[in-house]
């Protein structure tokens, strides 16, 4: 198997990135949907494109994706308090909730957003070593199998549109959840005109709420929420293990909050 990964860039700005991992069969033709795709985003064309293809040596670990839960609020008001009612029903301490939407509501980065992810103690804490960066999850895909199991269920909810969105962030949200020490994560893009972010953690699932943000917001990011970790092991398995979605664990939808079903997987 191999690694494969692209990112875009424009004046050393971010355009886009993708990751795949694949049979030695299948490079040419990745890398090449890679560039054609890095080409045609809406953000503009690139001026560098990087791809990286990287042999894997190291056992891949299979896992079943987070199911996803739907949880629909009409408003951006409503999406943040949906957020942090998650937040802490899965035992998120309130202040690190606050402090989480103060950061991404204002770049994490004084003031500017972060290519990789934040690492949040229960005390509060930032502990990624680099706090422009942040760290990146990597070295993840899912199955041909599994990816028709996701794009079946958005089908039957009307929701084919979101698919590759849906797909490329539930791959990366299952393995950060699947990474020991990981609580919970809090995700909003950076992208001023998609407005959808989610909760994910094992205990229920990878929450999705249509509005965490207003359009036209650039601001975005995301929180891991972790208990108990040496950081230097949880950001090298975030970013270097392989993990491979075998299975998708299902589509359901919140309408009762308080009587919100736990996953037991
Ligand atoms: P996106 O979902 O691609 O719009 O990304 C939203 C934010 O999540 C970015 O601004 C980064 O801060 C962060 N991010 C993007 N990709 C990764 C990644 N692979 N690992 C960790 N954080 C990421």
């Amino acid at each position: 198997m191999y690694s494969v990964r692209m990112r875009a860039t424009k004046d050393e700005m971010h355009i886009s990135g993708a990751e795949r991992l694949v049979d030695e069969k299948d490079v040419k033709n990745v890398t090449q949907s890679m560039i054609e795709r890095a080409r045609s985003h809406d953000r503009g064309k690139p001026d560098k494109i990087n791809i990286s293809v990287e042999e894997i040596k190291i056992p891949i670990k299979e896992i079943t994706s987070l199911p996803i839960n739907l949880f629909n609020v009409n408003s951006v008001e409503d999406g943040k308090k949906a957020a942090r009612k998650v937040l802490i029903h899965i035992g998120i301490p309130d202040p690190c909730i606050e402090k989480a939407f103060t950061l991404l509501e204002n770049g994490p980065s004084d003031g500017e957003n972060m290519r990789g992810a934040m690492v949040m103690n229960f005390k509060g804490e930032r502990l990624e070593p680099d706090k422009r960066r942040g760290i990146r999850a990597s070295h993840m895909d899912i199955t041909p199998g599994a990816s028709l199991q996701l794009a079946d269920a958005l089908s039957v909810k009307g929701m084919t549109l979101h698919f590759t969105h849906i797909k490329e962030a539930l791959v990366l949200a299952s393995k950060v959840a699947s990474v020991k020490g990981t609580i919970a994560e809090l995700c909003w893009s950076d992208d001023p005109f998609y407005t959808t972010g989610y909760v994910a953690s094992n205990k229920l699932g990878y929450v999705r709420i249509p509005h965490l943000k207003t359009e036209g917001d650039y601001h975005g990011g995301r929180v891991f929420f972790v208990d108990n970790v040496n950081i230097t092991d949880y950001i090298e398995e975030i970013e270097k293990t392989p993990v491979l979605i075998t299975k998708f664990d299902g589509l359901g939808e919140i309408s009762d909050f308080n009587n919100i079903q736990e996953n037991n997987t």
